[in-house]
Formats: structure tokens, C-alpha cells, sequence
């Protein structure tokens, strides 16, 4: 509370810094959403690694040190699913096929 009523202050004894936290007001990220049925283990950018739930991302997206936990939720602007796989004569994906 303290630091929102000097932020409140400021802006409304300082034009400059009133202009400084309205542009900054404009920076908010997008909030999370929970239980988005996004995962990036069913996005054809996430690459696995040796561990069976880890890999890491083909578009650079952020990623804790030891990569992405392919069953995590989370919302993404860059998934793309993953083709599903068969089990009649269709041809498998080509990264199923390793
Ligand atoms: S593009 Fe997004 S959903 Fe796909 S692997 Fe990267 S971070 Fe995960």
C-alpha cells in the first residue's frame, strides 16, 4: 500500500512522472490463465530432451533453466498442436517416427 500512495503522489505533484507510470501502466502483461488447455507438450515446437518430461523450445519462448515440463499449462501465442496419431494406414508425423 505504501508504494501505491507514492506512486499516487507523484503523479500528482510531477506531470513527468505521472506520464512515466501511465506508460508503464501499458506494459502489463497479459494475465495467466489457469488450466489453459494449452501444453507445450502438444505443440510441434516443443523439443524433448533426454528426461521424459522435460525439452525446450524451438521459438526461443522463456523457459526455466532446466527447459519446459511438457504438461504445464500455459497460454501461448506461439503453439501450434501437434498432428495426432493414428493407429489406421494414415502416414505417421515425421517426428513420431524417430
Ligand atoms: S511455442 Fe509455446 S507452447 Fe510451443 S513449446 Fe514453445 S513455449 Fe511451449
Amino acid at each position: 500500500m505504501a508504494i501505491i500512495a507514492e506512486v499516487v503522489d507523484k503523479c500528482r505533484d510531477d506531470l513527468e512522472a505521472r506520464r512515466y507510470f501511465l506508460k508503464r501502466s501499458e506494459e502489463v502483461p497479459e494475465p495467466v490463465t489457469a488450466n489453459h488447455p494449452m501444453t507445450c507438450g502438444n505443440c510441434i515446437h516443443f523439443e524433448r530432451i533426454d528426461h521424459p518430461h522435460l525439452g525446450h523450445c524451438a521459438k526461443g519462448e522463456p523457459e526455466a533453466i532446466a527447459g519446459l515440463w511438457d504438461t504445464d499449462r500455459r497460454y501461448c501465442e506461439r503453439f501450434l498442436p501437434r498432428p495426432q496419431q493414428t493407429n489406421n494406414d494414415q502416414p505417421r508425423p515425421a517426428r513420431a517416427e524417430t
